[in-house]
């Protein structure tokens, strides 16, 4: 007997999407199984990634600040955007990666905070995937921690001149335009951090590449070095204020994740069912165990779960303002959860699980960055468990 259902239908998540939801989804899967799916395992091993002819076709698709309006983006729902990350993420969490630090984060700073000047000159080719950004707030010794960043911006004239570094940076090496996080010390300790718009061009800017990665190798991540980058004052964005400014956009960015989590254990939960209903042991197929079933059975309930988790956060966020604390119960269960489907499916592929025939591998470590960037797991329980008790114990 074939199987009957899938985990969708197990929790009828398709009727709780509107046609233009479901089309959307539809349209980015098809691209993920036609495009890219073919590819991305080979991407993964080579750790590279076409970036410009990608940038152009996820572009062209309406991917990029795909819920921003006006600017040559397509102005969708949050949740429609979510389901397009879902279906992103199902092929890789590098891909999905490429389109939140496009989107959620460089271009919603840029929308969200910055001059009518630099959305005219940055997002219409943002969109279109022309011109490519990054998101500069972490640094060697500031990830969790931002408040105590040291890339710092002073005063020349009417100029700003930017110097430090800053880590883990997707898409750095590649980008022409660099959303810069920096210190000013005006107002104050923390609340002095503004926000910069730098074309990767400026003289003094680098950016090395980070190498020898086991994890979202089909991304491109490196270092920013600023080396006394002078900008002018107009490149500074003059809406943000404060730490609040890239925090407003790392909501944005786990917003998506918390769709994006989904795919990747959808794809893993997919594979590992399909490979247990082909694989023989001990004369018949894996899947006709009980010890499978529980573990099959356990993984869809979670993996349902996070579905209408995710769809829950998208309508909360399209009926109007989403709490962080909402959206980070949503990255600490989904991913928390995503992780262990993926490690999970992987003991079903035996020794096929480890290998980059089949996706669980490549999902399972991936899904390590994921855990840490935007937020680690701790951090959400901090703020979720802050949100709740009214004690702040970060500190
Ligand atoms: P740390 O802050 O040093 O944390 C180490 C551990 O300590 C973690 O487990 C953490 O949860 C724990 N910890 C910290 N504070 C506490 C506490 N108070 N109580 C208990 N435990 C605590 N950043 C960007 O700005 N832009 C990007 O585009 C970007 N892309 C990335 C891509 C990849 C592949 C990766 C891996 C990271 C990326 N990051 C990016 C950086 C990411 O956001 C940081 O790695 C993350 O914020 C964690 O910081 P950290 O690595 O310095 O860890």
């Amino acid at each position: 007997m074939g199987a009957t259902m899938s985990t969708e239908q197990l929790f009828g998540v398709d009727r709780l999407l509107n046609d233009d939801e479901r089309a959307i989804a539809a349209t980015v899967a098809d691209f993920g199984t036609k495009r890219l799916r073919p590819q991305v395992a080979q991407w993964f091993e080579d750790g590279a990634l076409p970036v410009r002819e990608l940038a152009l076709e996820l572009g062209d698709l309406g991917l990029f600040g795909m819920h921003l309006d006006g600017y040559g983006c397509a102005g969708t729902s949050a949740t429609a955007y979510g389901l397009a990350c879902l279906e992103a993420e199902a092929v890789d969490s590098g891909l999905r990666s490429f389109i939140s630090v496009q989107g959620s984060l460089s271009m919603f700073a840029i929308h969200r905070f910055g001059s009518d000047e630099q959305k005219e000159q940055w997002l219409p080719a943002m969109a279109k995937g022309e011109a490519l950004g990054c998101f500069g707030l972490t640094e060697p010794d500031f990830g969790s921690n931002p408040a105590g960043m040291r890339t710092y911006a002073r005063r020349d004239g009417d100029d700003w001149i930017l110097s430090g570094t800053k880590m883990w940076i997707t898409n750095a090496p590649v980008a022409d335009v660099a959303v810069v996080w920096a210190q000013t010390g005006e107002n104050g300790l923390g609340r002095g951090v503004r926000g910069f718009v730098v074309p990767t061009d400026t003289p003094g800017f680098s950016a090395p590449e980070i190498k020898h990665k086991m994890s979202l190798r089909a991304s491109v991540t490196g270092e920013i070095v600023l080396a006394d980058v002078r900008v002018p004052a107009s490149a500074q964005l003059p809406e943000a204020d404060g730490l609040r400014g890239p925090l407003s956009c790392l909501n944005e960015a786990r917003f998506g994740i918390v769709f994006g989590a989904v795919g990747a254990a959808r794809d893993c939960l997919e594979t590992a069912i399909e490979y247990s209903g082909i694989r023989e042991v001990f004369d018949k197929p894996l899947a006709g165990y009980q010890l499978t079933q529980a573990k099959i059975a356990d993984m869809a309930v979670e993996l349902g779960k996070a579905y209408l988790l995710a769809i829950q956060l998208g309508r909360i966020k399209d009926s109007g303002r989403i709490a962080p604390e909402q959206v980070s119960v949503g990255k600490l269960n989904n991913v928390r959860e995503a992780i262990a489907i993926a490690r999970q499916c992987r003991t079903i592929l035996g020794a096929n699980g480890i290998t980059l025939e089949y996706p669980v591998i490549r999902h399972a470590n991936n899904l390590e960055s994921v855990l840490t960037y935007e937020g680690t797991s701790e951090m959400h329980q901090l703020m979720i468990a802050k949100a709740l008790t009214g004690q702040d114990a970060f500190r």
